[in-house]
């Protein structure tokens, strides 16, 4: 008789019934896919042996031409249908494109409302189609590798991405086939990769707060994570979006073309040789103290030093980021117990440096910091398709801006604040403004600002059939919704009789990051304003309310109730309140008026609530009065 195999919890009973699962860097410049073998995280790489992929696809007529390596070669002589750095577009609208597009060498469809299209032989491309191309050439990679059909991904994005990005990043895995088992943050799939939520789960559990410096080729991202009981939580991100590499090379070859006595309108092709060669003295000098340097029939000599005095400005900014990142996290810096380097130019010694004198801590930079996101994906991955118990590893991530709603006067109320850990739930009760009024219009909104008008629309729809009652006796509870890969759905339901409305929030376009950014400074230094603004716009609901509801009782009692005289001071009152209401800006000097006219009023209030008890009393008997 054969025994009966009893596998480790956690563990699958037999190797062949493990499932495929990976993780994928969908990167800017560059995307990496990993998987899990043996319980260590590589990646897979292609048949040449190279890890990287370009993210470029290259379209002729009858459609994808080639993808990475291949179509990056198209670059230059077809640079229209070769395209690159998609994924600044990801859920993007025309009207953001305009602003940063530009730096972009595409030609874009007209607006038709929707997201932007790129024109290319083949056609009208989305940056959603393109990056499927990129997901499917990772997938098809992996397959091989596996010689089977793939059963999920985890799938990195930074974590500034908004609502709109991450839908967008998740309709290309759709669209290329992929089932998304989760959208995972970058800088946390960089502290998984290190193995830091076992090493807590060793210290049993003792808190950790993690710091991830990600410095590419264009990009800077700081994040602050910490990690508690296997649960990560970030808790800021924040970062330059155009601050990398990049600018290490312009500030080289800068200083190139002085001491080659150059002018500084270089043609293309001498701006390429400089920038080239200013690149690989600065990755040279990774290694070594000083290089050699021959440019056209210039030679001279680069030192370590030299480069620092460089670069030093680059990098200061950059910890400036991190230092504000840190306050907006309410940490110290001597309290991030880890700091993780994360994108090649992290490679330069210097960087290392001052990140080590900045968080007074040794970084970690074992693994190779290009690999660490895909890595850490691909540790999610296992968990998440079922291959490994992962109880312990709940992942966390953050709202970037707060969600919210517009509510009377164009005020935005914040339903979920920024920095909140997702998923998350959280209601607000509401209620109408006008007698009998049985729709409300629901208008979704996402920023820092006190104005709706300053913040981004992302939806909007309508609660209809609520019972016609009084104005404030409606109550209707309207549900914000946020899942695991911060996707919002909301939900506006009325208490009384259970109309419910819901929609899914799927913007056609987002914010960007430098978007993001830009909004969370307007608000700080828009604080002032916008509380003035908020205050003057409360008053102006407030004399809206009073000079409706005393017209309408003028309307209706003021026959009966007032003479002549009563009646005209009550309308000048109402008159002077109005034309205030339109030309200050003084919130206090509307507040006052509304109280004098509250008083002016308050004779002709009392005399309406006598006659409505009275009419409310006639035709009851006194015995029915009395028992009442
Ligand atoms: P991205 O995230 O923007 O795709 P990467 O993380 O791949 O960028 O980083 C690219 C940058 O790393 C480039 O500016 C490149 O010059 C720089 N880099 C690569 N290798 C080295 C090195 N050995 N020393 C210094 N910088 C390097
Ligand atoms: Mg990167």
């Amino acid at each position: 008789m054969a025994l009966l195999q009893i596998s480790e919890p956690g563990q699958s009973p037999q190797p062949h019934q493990r499932r495929h699962a990976v993780g994928i860097d969908l990167g800017t410049t560059n995307s990496l896919v990993a998987t899990v073998r043996s319980g260590m995280a590589e990646v897979l790489a292609d048949e040449q042996g190279r890890d990287l992929l370009p993210s470029v696809v290259h379209y002729v007529t009858e459609g994808v031409s080639c993808v990475g390596y291949e179509a990056a070669e198209h670059n230059v002589a077809d640079p229209l249908n070769t395209l690159a750095s998609v994924k600044r577009l990801m859920g993007r609208g025309v009207a953001d494109i305009k602003t940063f597009g530009s730096q972009l060498p595409y030609e874009f469809a007209a607006d038709d409302g929707g997201m932007p299209k790129i024109k290319t032989t083949a056609g009208l491309v989305s940056p959603i189609q393109v990056s499927a191309e990129i997901l499917r050439k990772l997938a098809g990679r992996a397959e091989i590798a596996f010689d089977s059909e793939l059963d999920g991904a985890v799938i990195t994005v930074p974590a500034y991405f908004d609502e709109a990005q991450r839908q967008a990043t998740k309709d290309a895995a759709t669209l290329a086939g992929i089932k998304v088992l989760r959208l995972l943050n970058e800088p946390t799939a960089a502290a998984i990769a290190y193995g830091l939520d076992e090493s807590e789960r060793e210290t049993k559990g003792q808190e950790r707060t993690i710091a991830i410096y990600d410095l590419g080729g264009g990009t800077f991202d700081i994040s602050i994570l910490r990690l508690s009981k296997g649960v990560f939580e970030v808790l800021a991100t924040g970062g330059d979006s155009a601050l990398g590499g990049d600018d290490f090379d312009l500030a080289i070859a800068d200083w190139l073309r002085q001491q080659m006595g150059m002018s500084e309108d270089l043609n293309p092709i001498e701006q390429r040789i400089l920038l080239e060669t200013a690149k690989s003295a600065k990755e040279e000098l990774t290694d070594s103290t000083q290089v050699e340097l021959e440019v056209l029939d210039w030679q001279g000599t680069l030192t370590r030093e030299l480069m620092h005095s460089l670069i030093d400005g680059l990098i200061a900014k950059t910890v400036r980021a991190c230092k504000k990142s840190l306050r907006d996290a309410g940490v110290a810096q001597t309290q991030i117990d880890d700091v993780i380097l994360v994108g090649g130019s992290t490679r330069t010694p210097r960087v290392g440096d001052k990140v080590a004198e900045l968080f007074d801590l040794e970084p970690l930079c074992s693994l190779d910091p290009d690999q660490v996101v895909a890595m850490g994906a691909a540790l999610q991955a296992e968990v998440l398709v079922g291959n490994k118990s992962g109880d312990d590893m709940l992942l966390l991530d953050v709202i970037p801006l707060s969600l919210g709603i517009e509510t009377m006067g164009g005020l935005i109320e914040k339903i979920i604040h920024r920095n909140t850990t997702i998923p998350v739930a959280k209601a607000q009760e509401f209620t109408t403004f006008k007698d009998g009024q049985t729709a409300m219009a629901i208008h979704i909104l996402q920023g820092e600002r006190e104005l709706a008008s300053d913040c981004r629309s992302l939806a909007r729809f309508e609660l209809r059939g609520i019972p016609p009652m009084v104005a404030g006796a409606a109550k209707i509870r309207v549900s914000y919704q946020v899942d695991a890969d911060g996707l919002l759905s909301v939900t506006a339901r009325e208490l009384t009789s259970n109309v419910e409305s819901r929609i899914e929030v799927k913007p056609s376009y987002g914010l960007g990051e430098e978007e993001i950014t830009s909004m969370l400074q307007d608000s700080f230094s828009h604080a002032r304003d916008d509380m003035q603004a908020r205050a003057l716009r409360e008053q102006q609901v407030e004399a809206d309310r009073m000079i409706e509801d005393l017209l309408a009782a003028i309307y209706k009692d003021g026959d009966a109730l007032l003479d002549s005289e009563e009646r005209q001071c009550l309308k000048v009152a109402i008159q002077e309140l109005r034309d205030l209401r339109e030309t200050t800006s003084e919130h206090r000097v509307l507040a006052r008026q509304i109280e004098s006219v509250a008083k002016a009023s308050e004779e002709f209030a009392a005399r309406r609530m006598d006659v409505s008890i009275k009419t409310a009393l006639a035709g009851q008997t006194l015995d029915e009065i009395e028992k009442g």
